[in-house]
């Protein structure tokens, strides 16, 4: 153990980095070089190889969020430990970052339950990002990189793995054999989600409004994947009566409809509302139904430490593309348009 921690939330971002500096969208967000400096007490410097953006860095590029530029961007990132000054890693260790911004030291962090941190936020939002060629933070934020995954993977699962793992289990208990709907299935975290329920041994069913992504989920562990408008019906007729839990994201333009997708006593998990903050309840659908309606954000540390052990036993993320750090407009404008299918990469080396 190091001595004396710093109680500051530490992340820096220092090199080469992608640098919020305008609320005007992806054109916003700028290459600029940082000065680089040793790790402070208890922290790590990790050169990034890969990192990846998320629809919480366009957030934030369209000035969408409360951040004040300027500001690194980006909360997933892999690489290789440059220097420590925690004993628990060496330079050359392969590592990935646990995307969660927290003191660990406040009473929550200590019992594990890292969301419920009063400095609870996410890195490149609440912190300087992993968009970066050399990254200082916390050696506690540090995991091992999983052996089987390629850098542009590695740094592709930790945000969405992590939220869609939490939902999946500790929020809506899916069991194996249990049949669930992933609602908008390209964006990252969903495409998460349906590679986690395959994984744990549930059946799985997407919605897309587009015709080739939903062609994609399918390839990727769907059984069946259905049009976004009014898909309820369709997913009741195909599923003999509704699905155990629904996984939703969307929120306002689909959350009637997935309330509607679900059997007596079923879940429906939300980690956003990409369509709007404020949807309209059919409240006697919830309690009729015996409806449980989950919010989740992220997960705990022990949560990330299981989706490494998942990955080791075959789980994989699925990388849409990998653009230069140079490019980081061009990633961000794929996802502006909606295009990708799972996750643009940043390519640091
Ligand atoms: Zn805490």
């Amino acid at each position: 153990m190091t001595p004396s921690r710093a109680t500051e939330i530490a992340v820096l971002s220092q090199g080469r980095a992608a640098v919020f500096e305008e609320p005007i969208g992806p054109a916003g967000v700028r290459v600029r070089e940082r000065p680089r400096t040793k790790p402070g007490p208890g922290s790590v410097a990790i050169a990034i190889k890969a990192a990846s953006i998320n629809h919480l860095d366009l957030f934030l590029a369209h000035g969408a969020q409360r951040v004040t530029p300027p500001q690194v961007i980006a909360a997933d990132g892999a690489g290789v430990v440059e220097a420590s000054a925690d004993s628990s890693w060496r330079p050359g260790d392969e590592v990935v970052v646990y995307p969660v911004v927290c003191d660990w030291e406040c009473e929550w962090c200590r019992s594990g339950q890292n969301v419920k941190c009063p400095r609870f936020g996410v890195i490149g939002e609440h912190s300087d990002g992993t968009a970066c060629e050399l990254l200082h933070v916390d050696a506690r934020n540090v995991f091992p990189k999983p052996k089987a995954l390629s850098w542009e993977e590695a740094a592709a699962f930790p945000l969405t793995f992590l939220t869609a793992w939490r939902m999946l289990t500790t929020r809506a208990r899916l069991q194996p054999g249990e049949k669930v709907l992933v609602v908008g299935a390209s964006a990252g975290v969903a495409v998460a989600a349906i590679r986690i329920a395959k994984h744990l041994g549930a059946r799985v069913f997407a919605t897309s409004r587009s015709e080739a992504k939903r062609k994609r989920a399918v390839e990727i562990g769907a059984e069946a994947a259905f049009d976004s408008t009014d898909f309820s019906k369709a997913v009741r007729e195909a599923t003999g009566g509704g699905v155990d839990v629904v996984f939703e994201h969307v929120g306002p333009a689909t959350l009637g409809e997935s309330m509607r997708s679900v059997v007596l006593g079923g879940r429906v998990v939300l980690c956003g509302s990409t369509s709007g903050v404020k949807a309209e309840i059919t409240m006697p659908r919830l309690f009729w139904g015996q409806i449980d309606l989950l919010g989740s954000t992220m997960g705990n540390a022990d949560e990330f430490r299981a989706v490494l052990s998942a990955m080791e036993k075959g789980l994989k993320p699925v990388v849409d593309s990998v653009y230069p750090l140079s490019d980081v407009v061009g990633a961000l404008k794929r996802l502006d348009a909606a295009e990708q299918f799972g996750k643009v990469v940043l390519s640091l080396s």
